[in-house]
């Protein structure tokens, strides 16, 4: 295992903002109790953030229902709310770097990916999302006798996002971009993991004019801030995304009160490498697939299927490129592997290492922890996987890589499919029938041909199966913030 440094003390970005954003105002939390945020690199506290409740989200809701019913937002020209998410990514943009640091700091992501990956993408949706604000319209409809019939669309109400740690930025903008664009307002928990830059950013957006109340956010635990968000009758939408598990409970908990519901949850995504592969390329997808972000990705291609003839070798430079990855400081830029995110994520992988272990695969490389400070994995490699083992079943969330081997495209399309996510999938081949037998085939919200994890805001994303509802990102994005109102008139 390469090391970039040890974990030394690098100048932090600036922490401007821990408090609850309600209107216009950061503010302690009614109950005034605060929650630490860790350094993952370090395992020492950052800061101590408000931690919301029951209280603050009725206040937050409060303030997000009259912005949408009776502030300017409510009148402003579909044209002027794009300009207002034109000046926050241009704020973005312009504060890039600390935006960057400060995600590194709190999340443990590698500075280079936060710069290179993280930061583009947010400032790219926003602009995205900016463009569609006055092009959002309805249709006129001949229907039968002397009336003029036509559709609206107009914004679902109050929107209550909910999102996890792995992108904390990145799955902010995601979720801001449409609801805004359309015309909604906002009360957003992020994940208690990783508050910071959605503190930071829901400032810019003040900073660059969005009304007061337009965006709130709650920073605060899931059980009790996120679930209060969930039953609120003022709220219309609850967006989220995180584990099947909290989405079975958040659709429990929103039937009360009938929400729209939209989730982008887990996966178990097959990448197919066949023997005609450019090996290169396949072994670099491998690696890229898996590995980016310390493996937190809900679309990482966890299964690994390579074809029998060309196992061996690509098991080879897979395993040679795994070890060879610079895991340090994320805030080095030198370093490709940063922590996990907490020390819960880091035991739940250690845990799936070890039954990896038990049940029968060989791990090729790490396996362990790396160094004595931080939540650090090695980059983990299993070969000998099969399709009942656990590391081949569960999501694990991490850097490790089972491997396994297929002989033909039926027999792997057949494997592929047996899991009960179906986020996204890859295949690397040089034969556009296979490429496009596999794409047909595969049921998944994404198929990645001869690339993996390629990302853009005008590209829909989002899952078959128990992988999600919904699609984020794209025209297709825009649907789940809109209600479709028909308007029918007697001439
Ligand atoms: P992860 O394992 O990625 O943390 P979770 O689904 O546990 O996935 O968390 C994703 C987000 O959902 C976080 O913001 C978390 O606080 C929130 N959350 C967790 N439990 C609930 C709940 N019961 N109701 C609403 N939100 C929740």
């Amino acid at each position: 295992m390469s090391t970039a440094t040890e974990v030394r003390e690098i100048p932090a970005p600036p922490i401007r903002q821990t408090g609850i954003l309600i209107g216009d105002e950061f503010r302690p939390s009614v109950s005034g109790k605060t929650f630490a945020t860790v350094n993952p690199a370090t395992e020492e506290v950052i800061c101590q953030v408000a931690e919301g409740d029951t209280e603050d989200i009725n206040l937050a809701v409060h303030a997000a229902r009259s912005a949408f019913e009776t502030g300017p937002w409510s009148r402003m020209d579909a044209r002027d709310r794009g300009r207002l998410l034109h000046k926050l990514a241009d704020l973005t943009e312009r504060h890039l770097d600390e935006l960057a640091a400060l995600e590194s700091l709190d999340n443990g992501k590698p500075i280079r990916d936060a710069k290179a990956a993280d930061l583009p993408l947010v400032i790219d949706c926003l602009r995205y999302y900016a463009g569609w604000a006055d092009k959002i319209h309805g249709d006129t409809i001949p229907i039968r006798g002397d009336f003029f019939c036509y559709t609206r669309r107009e914004p679902v109400g109050v929107c209550g996002q909910i999102i996890p740690w792995n992108f904390p930025l990145l799955m902010t903008a995601w979720k801001w971009g449409p609801a805004l664009a359309t015309g909604n307002t906002i009360v957003m928990k992020p994940a208690e993991q990783t508050p910071l830059t959605c503190l930071r950013l829901a400032e810019l957006a003040l900073e660059a004019g969005f009304p007061p109340g337009v965006i709130n956010v709650v920073p605060g635990y899931g059980p009790t801030a996120g679930a209060a968000l969930v039953a609120h009758p003022q709220v219309d939408k609850i967006a989220f995304t995180g584990e099947g598990s909290t989405a079975k409970i958040i659709m429990r908990n929103a039937a009360e009160t009938l929400k729209r519901l939209t989730f982008e949850l887990g996966g178990k995504s097959p990448n197919i490498v066949f023997a005609d592969a450019d090996l290169d390329a396949a072994v670099a997808g491998a690696e890229f697939g898996l590995f980016f972000n310390q493996g937190q990705c809900c679309c990482a291609g966890s299964r690994l299927f390579v074809e029998e003839s060309i196992h061996d070798r690509f098991v080879e430079l897979v395993v040679a490129r795994a070890s060879q990855r610079v895991i340090g400081n994320p805030l080095e830029e030198a370093t490709q592997q940063g922590p996990q995110v907490d020390k819960a994520q880091f035991d739940k992988i250690m845990h799936y290492i070890e039954r990896g272990s038990d049940q029968g695969a060989e791990c090729r490389t790490g396996g362990r922890r790396h160094g004595q400070r931080g939540y650090f994995v090695q980059p983990t490699v299993f070969t000998g996987v099969t399709d009942n083992m656990d590391i081949a079943r569960d999501e694990i969330f991490g850097p490790v890589m089972s491997i396994l081997k297929f002989r033909d495209i039926s027999e792997v399309i057949d494997r592929a499919n047996q899991t009960p996510y179906g986020l996204a999938a890859a295949v690397w081949t040089r034969d556009v029938q296979k490429a496009h037998r596999i794409a047909a085939s595969v049921r998944a919200g994404t198929v990645w041909v001869n690339c993996y994890d390629v990302f853009d805001a005008a590209a829909p994303f989002g899952g078959f199966k128990m992988s999600g509802m919904g699609r984020e990102l794209g025209e297709a994005g825009l649907a789940n913030y809109t209600e479709l109102k028909t308007v029918t008139v007697r001439l």
